[in-house]
């Protein structure tokens, strides 16, 4: 194996520099996984233009590899071995406080970076810590021995792999969240990674309608949407998109709107507040606002809707979206347009901000890639 560990690293905002690292020395209880597939998502271009950690960061929490070494505690405590293909969730948990006792360690303390400058999170914990490998884009990872990890099926290609944490977080929110299943009704908005995934999650869940909404330069993205089952899609450019979500319901509204927008305001939140049904519907929300001026509480409590946050995924949620993926019943391969080596990380970045080009949905860095 290489001596040396080639890793994209953000060293400051919009920038990243391709360091080598000395391979890590693994303990007993750890692994090393090599880096097969790093997805890149929405969160990854905000961190990159405002990051909230200064200290130099290997970027990428949404990581498939394929275990090249691993300690005989690791191995006995995980049930997994050399040569195991496996997704890594983010999250690096304690595994002995409530929520981890619960189930729920994406709450834990120990992997919020929000609140503990010393959490453990891929992606976002500083290389400058004990085994610097804590990011997806790069050659190698370091597992520890509380990394929560999932096989990954031969059935499922690399180009699917990468699309694992958008569908879990389809399936935890939609689902989980906000009790999609049969016949119910459901506006997306967003016709992204994360919308088109929800689209899948709300199929598969026996949603009856599907309505997804999009801007003017969201066709490609709207055609996707229909090709997953959308059953109707809305160009918000071109149509008044609450008028024509009441036409598709009889004037009732839907069960569920999920925000799958980036940096749309208040826009998606007021139009969905519109959209929901009379009673009890469901608004998940992203919250990218830290204020949110002249919120019409008061409808929202006569028409006693419920918001959810969106919030990551459970470990449940994770193994049905691999399920999802092997079944190949939706044709999720066609989420992933661009794939791009490790020198390219930054225009990888770039290109989910949309500053490439405009077919952008999901992409994909492939560390090996030449
Ligand atoms: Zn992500
Ligand atoms: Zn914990």
């Amino acid at each position: 194996m290489a001596e040396r560990v080639l890793a994209a690293v953000r060293t400051a905002p919009r920038t990243t520099e391709l360091r080598e690292f000395a391979m890590p020395e693994i303990p007993e209880d750890g692994a090393l996984m090599r880096v097969d597939v790093a997805g890149i998502c929405g969160t990854d271009v905000k961190m990159y233009a405002k990051p909230v950690i200064t200290e130099p960061v290997i970027m990428g929490h949404e990581n498939v590899g394929t275990i090249v070494q691993a300690g005989p505690q690791f191995v006995e405590r995980q049930g997994l071995r050399e040569g195991d293909r496996v997704f890594v969730e983010h999250y690096v948990a304690c595994y002995r406080c409530e929520w981890c006792r619960i189930g729920e360690y994406r709450h834990c303390e120990l992997t919020d970076w929000r609140t503990n400058p010393d959490a453990r999170r891929y992606g976002y914990t500083t290389c400058e810590n004990p085994y610097h490998l804590w990011g997806g884009f790069a050659q190698y990872m370091y597992l520890p021995w509380n990394a929560v990890l999932h096989t990954v099926p031969a059935a499922v290609s690399d180009d699917e792999a990468g699309i694992i944490t958008p569908l879990s977080n389809g399936i935890e929110w939609a689902l989980y969240d906000c009790g999609v299943g049969f016949m119910s009704s459901v506006l997306i908005q967003g016709p992204g990674q994360q919308g088109l995934s929800q689209v899948v999650a709300c199929k598969q869940a026996g949603a009856s309608l599907v309505v997804v909404t999009g801007t003017a330069r969201d066709h490609a993205r709207l055609e996707l949407a229909k090709e997953l089952g959308a059953d109707h899609v809305i160009d918000v450019d071109e149509e008044d998109a609450l008028s024509r979500v009441l036409e598709l319901t009889s004037g009732r509204g839907v069960d569920v709107v999920l925000d799958c927008t980036a940096g749309a305001g208040t826009t998606p939140v007021l139009l969905g507040i519109d959209a929901l049904k009379r009673r009890a519907g469901v608004l998940l929300v992203q919250g990218e606002l830290a204020a949110f001026p002249d919120f019409p509480i008061k409808k929202l409590t006569e028409k006693a809707i419920t918001i959810k946050s969106a919030r990551g995924h459970s470990y449940r949620a994770v193994e049905l979206a691999i399920e999802q993926l092997a079944s190949k019943r939706f044709p999720l391969h066609l989420l992933t347009t661009h794939e791009y080596g490790l020198a390219d990380t930054d225009t990888a970045i770039r290109a989910v901000g949309g500053e490439i080009d405009e077919g952008v949905v999901h992409v994909s860095l492939l560390p090996w890639k030449g």
